[in-house]
């Protein structure tokens, strides 16, 4: 008889399912039309009802599972009991079926932190730039990004009444990234995928230094991700603060999946231990290939503005 998975698949054959459980949540308030924003620090800070009943599906369905794991959610909520048609107990079997990478196999529950972004993107939510928003579950040990969950629950959603709408994006470093279609940026071409609702004089400059083709400005950190493994980017330059640990740790392991590189604006890895700052003070450089290109041409002007 087949051995029992290992707990790292079989945490993200659940995270699957709890994230496409998240995209009914999502769409389903946003079909109500009552989103019940609230302003968290400031007008370009929101929460929607949105945000926090994903919350709560999400770490009460995998907590409910994995009791040991350490979850770190980016809403604080009133503790609230969670109703029960909130909770989600199914799993992706084809995940399951994957052969674990030798060295996640002896991972303990305890060993392991899951940081949820319940809806990123939810500025764009609210102003109706649906297909920016994702829901992102990132799983780290060892204070590493190993694995993760994208669920873009718009996707498509301008193609048409005949097209599938949302889709789930998984990867675990040592098998791949799978549910999208792996992509390289047109070669020679320097497009940069930034912010459009958090940009500044710094955020700007930093661009122009780069010698850019063009500029993209979309929202979520989870979606420039998608830009830049899907072709459409070819590096996403942040160099601000904002960004945080629950918006970068699955975009992280699934980039690094497939061979991309992300690090702060000075070139330093992020860390994803339980103890660390929640906020990644000196902002973000992603690319799927060329990282150094983009890595030696931010200015020490903007290096010297932000502080690790
Ligand atoms: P953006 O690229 O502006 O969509 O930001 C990516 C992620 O970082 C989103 O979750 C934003 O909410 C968050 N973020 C970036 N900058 C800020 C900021 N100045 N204040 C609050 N959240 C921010
Ligand atoms: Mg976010
Ligand atoms: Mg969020």
């Amino acid at each position: 008889s087949m051995a029992s998975p290992a707990l790292l698949m079989r945490v993200v054959a659940s995270a699957y399912s709890v994230a496409e459980k998240a995209a009914k949540i999502v769409r389903k308030v946003m079909a109500t039309g009552d989103l019940g924003i609230v302003e968290k620090t400031g007008a370009n800070d929101l929460q929607t009802k949105a945000d926090r009943l994903v919350q709560m599906s999400i770490c009460a369905s995998l907590a409910r599972k994995f009791p040991k794991v350490t979850i770190i959610g980016e809403e604080e909520l009133s503790t609230d009991e969670v109703t029960e048609e909130l909770i989600e107990d199914g799993h992706c079997e084809e995940i399951l079926k994957k052969t674990c990478p030798a060295q996640y196999t002896g991972i303990k529950e305890e060993e392991l932190v899951i940081w949820v972004d319940p809806l990123d993107g939810t500025k764009e939510y609210t102003e109706g730039l649906l297909d920016h928003v994702t829901v992102l579950i990132g799983i780290a040990y060892g204070g590493k990004a190993i694995a993760g969950v994208i669920n873009q629950p718009y996707f498509n959603y301008e193609a048409g009444a005949d097209a599938v709408l949302g889709r789930t994006i998984w990867g675990v470093l040592g098998i791949g990234a799978f549910g999208f279609q792996l992509t390289e940026a047109p070669a020679g071409k320097h497009i940069i995928v930034t912010t459009r609702s958090h940009s500044s004089t710094l955020v700007n400059d930093c661009i122009s230094a780069l010698n850019p083709d063009s500029i993209i400005r979309v929202g979520g950190a989870g979606n420039k991700i998608i830009h830049l493994i899907e072709g459409k980017a070819s590096a996403y330059v942040f160099a601000s603060p904002g960004c945080k640990k629950w918006d970068t740790c699955a975009p992280e392991a699934i980039l690094h999946a497939v061979g991309g590189k992300i690090t702060d604006i000075h070139g330093n890895s992020f860390q994803y231990n339980k103890e660390v700052k929640h906020m990644n003070s000196a902002g973000v450089l992603a690319t799927l290939r060329n990282y150094d290109y983009y890595a030696s041409r931010i200015p020490n002007t903007v290096k010297q503005s932000l502080v690790p």
